[in-house]
C-alpha cells in the first residue's frame, strides 16, 4: 500500500537500516530482540499470504531471533557445539528458502527444499560434526563449524546469484541482498574472530551485519511482488528427481560411510533401501497421476473442439456456410441490448421458386450457394451474412455502413451476372427491405420484412426502408385476414356480375363474376381484399367458393340466355396440384358446362404458370383462359404465341386513352393489339368501357368484345337477372 507515492518495502527499508544503526548506538541486547521479532511477524503474514518460500524465510528469521533470544539469556558468545550450531540453522532455512523463492510456486515444492536441507544437513552432520564429536579440544568443534558454515555460504552466494539474476528483480534482487549479508557476517566475523571479540554480540560488527538481514527479507515480503506466480500442476522434473532420489538414498548411508561398522552398515543399507522404494512407489504414483491428468487434458481439449464444431453448426447454415437464423437473432439481441443503432436488412431472390420447381433442388441448391459467395463478398462491411432461410438472407449492420447503398448493391450484387450450373446461366434479381434498429426495441427484424414484402409489391424500386405507415398497413392486412376467415363461415362474401358486350349488337354474351366483401356494413373493394387473400393462402378457399357461387347462378344464364361465365384466378390457386380436379367438380355439381366457363389469369402469372400442366388440362376439358389485363404485365408480345390462352382482355387503361377525341396514336395502339390477337386467333374483349364514344371506336376497330360502365356496371344477380329478361323480351318485339 503505497503512502505519499512511496512504496511500503521502501518505507521499511528505510526506516528499518535507520531502525538498526539507532539500535546499535543504543547497544541493548533486548532491543535488537525486539526488532527481529517485528520481522519475525510480518514474515509470518507474508508466509501466510504467500505461502510456500516465505515459510522457510519465516522460519529462518524465527530460528535466527531464538538464537539471540538464547544467547542473550546466556550472556555470552557459543559456549557450547548446540550453540554455535544454533546460528546455522537460519542460514540453512534461508538457503532453503531463496531457492524456493527464486522458482514457480509449485505444490509440493516446500517438500523438495526440505528434502534438500535436510539432505545437507545429514551431510554436514555425518562428515563435519560427527567425526569431532567426541574428541578433545574445543578448536576442533569450532574448526568443523567453520566448515559447516562455510558450506552454508557457497549455498547462500549460490542463491543469492540465482535469485538477483532472476525474472521479479526487486524482491529477488532483496533476497540475494539479504544472502549476501549472511555471508558478510561470517567474512567480517572470520576477520575479527582472531581478535578475540564477541563478534556475534550486539555490539559486534557481524552481529550489526546480521541485523540487516531482517531489514532486507521484511522488505522484500512487503514488495508487491511477493508473491510466486503459480506453476502448472505437473510431476517433479528429471533433474529434481534425481536429486530427491539421490537424497532419500544416499542419506542414510552417510553416516555408515563415516562410520563403516556392521552395526551401523545393515541399518542404513536397509532404511536406504526402504526409502528407495518408498520414493521410487510416488514417483510411480506421480508418473501415473500425471499420465491421467495429460489424459483428460486431450478430453478435456477433444470436447472443445467438438463443442466449438457443434456450435459452428448450431450458427451456421448447412449448405452455404453462412450464419444462421439463430445465429442473426443472436447477435440482434446484442445490437438491441447495446446503446449504439444499428441496421438490418433482408434480401429475397425473385422467382427462385420456380428455378427448383423447374431444374429440381440440385440446381436450385448450387445457385443459393453461388448467391451466397457473392453475398459474402459484402462481410467486411457488415457484422454477419446470414442466410434466414429458403431464399431469404440477412445483413445486420452495426457499424457506419450506409445501408441503403448497400441495400441497393446488394441487389445489383444478385442480378449482375447470370449462375452457371451445369450447362444452364441462370438469371436471378432480388429486392431488399431495409429497417433501422433502435437500441432497446427489438422490432427490427419485423419491420425488415415489412420493408422487403413493400420492396416485392412496389412496381419500380427493389429496395424499400421501413417506415410507420407500413407497419399501419401490415395491421390492417391482418385485420383485413382475421376479417376474411369470419366472412368464409358467415357468407358476407358474395359475387357481382358484369356483362361482357358484344359491340356489334349490344347484347350481352357473358358475364364476369366479381367478388364483393361487405365487412361491418361496408364494403371492401377486391383489390385490398385480394392481395391479402393471396398473402395468406386463403385465396384457395375464397376462390373456390366464388367458383362455386358464380357456376351454380350462371348455370341458370347459360341455359336461358346462353351466357358464359368468367371468373378471376390467382396464382395460388394455379399451383395448387388438385386445381383442375376441384373445377371439374363444381362444373359437375352445379351443371355449367366446361365451354361455357373462362378462367381469367393476369399476364404474370398465366406465365408462371405456363411451364405447369394446369392450363393445358384445363383446356384439354373445354374451359377456356383469358389474359387479363393484357399490356400492365411485362411479357413480351412474342412470347404471346407460346401462352394457352383463348381470350385476351385489353387493360382499361388502354381504352381509357380512346376519350373524346382520341389521339392517332392511341387509337393505333389499340388496333395493333386487336391485331395482334387476331393474328394468334385470340378473341378480344376490351375492358372498362365507358362511354359511347369508346364503344363505337372499338366497334369499328373490330374488337368483338367489350365491358365496361357503359354497358353495365358489376351488380348482383338479381339485377343481372332483370336486365338479361328485359333484354330477351325487347329482342322478342
Ligand atoms: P379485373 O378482373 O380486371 O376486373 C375488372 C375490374 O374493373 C373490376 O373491378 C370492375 O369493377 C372494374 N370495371 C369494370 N368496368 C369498369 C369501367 O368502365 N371503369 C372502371 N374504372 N372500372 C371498371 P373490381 O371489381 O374492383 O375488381 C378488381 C380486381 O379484383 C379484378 O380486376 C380482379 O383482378 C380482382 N378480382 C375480383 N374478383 C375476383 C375473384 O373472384 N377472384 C380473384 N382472384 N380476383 C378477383
Ligand atoms: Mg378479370
Ligand atoms: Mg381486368
Amino acid at each position: 500500500m503505497p503512502i505519499l507515492r512511496i512504496p511500503v518495502w521502501q518505507y521499511t527499508l528505510a526506516g528499518g537500516s535507520a531502525a538498526v544503526l539507532a539500535l546499535y548506538a543504543l547497544g541493548s541486547p533486548w532491543a535488537w530482540l525486539i526488532l527481529q521479532a517485528a520481522g519475525t511477524v510480518v514474515l509470518f503474514g507474508a508466509a501466510r499470504r504467500h505461502r510456500c518460500g516465505w515459510w522457510l524465510f519465516f522460519g529462518a528469521s524465527a530460528a535466527g531471533t531464538l538464537t539471540s533470544l538464547w544467547w542473550t539469556i546466556r550472556g555470552g558468545e557459543p559456549a557450547t557445539t548446540p550453540m554455535g550450531l544454533s546460528l546455522a540453522v537460519q542460514y540453512a532455512l534461508h538457503a532453503a528458502a531463496a531457492v524456493q523463492f527464486s522458482r514457480l510456486r509449485r505444490p509440493g515444492g516446500a517438500a523438495e527444499a526440505g528434502a534438500v536441507v535436510l539432505a545437507l544437513a545429514m551431510l554436514a552432520w555425518s562428515f563435519i560434526v560427527l567425526p569431532y564429536l567426541g574428541q578433545p579440544g574445543y578448536r576442533m568443534v569450532d574448526d568443523a563449524l567453520a566448515m559447516l558454515y562455510a558450506v552454508l555460504d557457497l549455498a547462500i552466494l549460490g542463491t543469492a546469484l540465482r535469485a538477483a539474476t532472476g525474472s521479479r528483480r526487486v524482491p529477488g534482487g532483496l533476497v540475494a541482498g539479504a544472502g549476501v549479508l549472511l555471508v558478510g557476517a561470517h567474512l567480517v566475523y572470520a576477520a575479527t574472530a582472531a581478535e578475540g571479540t564477541r563478534p556475534f554480540l550486539p555490539g559486534g560488527l557481524p552481529h550489526l551485519v546480521l541485523q540487516f538481514w531482517w531489514v532486507l527479507i521484511v522488505a522484500a515480503a512487503l514488495h508487491p511482488r511477493a508473491a510466486q506466480p503459480r506453476a502448472a500442476d505437473a510431476a517433479p522434473g528429471r533433474v529434481t528427481l534425481t536429486v530427491m532420489y539421490t537424497a532419500a538414498v544416499a542419506s542414510p548411508l552417510l553416516p555408515a560411510i563415516a562410520d563403516p561398522s556392521a552395526i551401523v552398515v545393515v541399518p542404513a543399507l536397509l532404511t536406504a533401501g526402504l526409502c528407495g522404494l518408498l520414493l521410487l512407489r510416488i514417483v510411480v504414483l506421480a508418473r501415473l497421476a500425471e499420465r491421467r491428468a495429460r489424459q483428460a487434458r486431450a478430453a478435456l481439449h477433444e470436447q472443445q473442439v467438438l463443442q466449438r464444431r457443434l456450435a459452428h453448426r448450431a450458427g451456421h447454415d448447412g449448405l452455404t456456410g453462412l450464419a444462421n437464423r439463430d445465429l442473426l437473432l443472436d447477435h440482434l439481441g446484442r445490437a438491441v441490448a447495446g446503446d449504439r443503432p444499428y441496421a438490418l436488412i433482408l434480401c429475397a431472390l425473385d422467382g427462385f421458386k420456380e428455378i427448383n420447381d423447374t431444374y429440381g433442388h440440385h440446381v436450385g441448391d448450387t445457385v443459393l450457394c453461388q448467391v451466397a459467395g457473392r453475398l459474402l463478398l459484402f462481410a467486411p462491411e457488415v457484422e454477419l451474412v446470414a442466410r434466414l432461410g429458403g431464399d431469404e438472407f440477412g445483413f445486420l449492420i452495426t457499424s457506419g455502413t450506409d445501408a441503403a447503398a448497400l441495400a441497393e448493391r446488394v441487389v445489383t450484387a444478385v442480378s449482375a451476372a447470370p449462375y452457371a450450373v451445369d450447362e444452364r446461366r441462370i438469371h436471378l434479381t432480388a429486392r431488399a427491405g431495409l429497417a433501422d434498429g433502435v437500441p432497446g426495441n427489438n422490432a427490427v427484424l419485423g419491420d425488415a420484412d415489412l420493408a422487403l414484402r413493400a420492396a416485392k409489391q412496389a412496381g419500380g424500386a427493389r429496395t424499400a426502408r421501413f417506415d410507420e405507415s407500413l407497419r399501419a398497413e401490415q395491421s390492417e392486412r391482418t385485420r383485413i385476414a382475421a376479417g376474411l376467415r369470419q366472412a368464409l363461415a358467415d357468407g358476407t362474401l358474395f359475387m357481382h356480375y358484369q356483362p361482357v358486350v358484344d359491340t356489334g349488337t349490344g347484347r350481352a354474351t357473358g358475364v364476369e363474376a366479381l367478388m364483393r366483401w361487405r365487412r361491418d356494413g361496408e364494403s371492401v373493394p377486391p383489390g385490398v381484399f385480394i392481395p391479402v387473400a393471396e398473402q395468406t393462402g386463403l385465396i384457395g378457399a375464397i376462390g373456390a367458393r366464388a367458383l362455386r357461387l358464380a357456376c351454380a347462378q350462371a348455370a341458370v344464364w347459360h341455359r336461358e340466355h346462353g351466357l358464359y361465365l368468367t371468373v378471376n384466378v390467382s396464382t395460388h390457386q394455379l399451383r395448387d396440384p388438385g386445381f383442375t380436379t376441384s373445377v371439374l367438380s363444381t362444373l359437375a355439381d352445379t351443371g355449367l358446362p366446361a365451354e361455357a366457363l373462362v378462367l381469367e389469369i393476369t399476364e404474370s402469372v398465366l406465365i408462371d404458370a405456363a411451364d405447369t400442366p394446369v392450363l393445358g388440362e384445363l383446356r384439354a376439358h373445354g374451359i377456356r383462359i383469358a389474359i387479363d389485363d393484357f399490356g400492365t404485365g411485362y411479357s413480351s408480345l412474342a412470347y404471346l404465341h407460346a401462352l394457352p390462352v383463348d381470350i385476351l382482355k385489353i387493360d382499361q387503361s388502354f381504352i381509357r386513352r380512346l376519350q373524346d377525341p382520341p389521339r392517332p396514336q392511341d387509337v393505333s395502339l389499340t388496333r395493333a393489339i386487336l391485331e395482334l390477337a387476331g393474328s394468334q386467333d385470340l378473341l378480344a374483349v376490351a375492358e372498362g368501357v365507358e362511354t359511347p364514344g369508346q364503344a363505337d371506336l372499338l366497334r369499328d376497330l373490330g374488337c368483338p368484345l367489350a365491358q365496361g360502365y357503359h354497358y353495365g356496371r358489376p351488380a348482383d344477380a338479381d339485377t343481372i337477372d332483370t336486365l338479361m329478361r328485359e333484354h330477351a323480351l325487347h329482342a322478342a318485339t
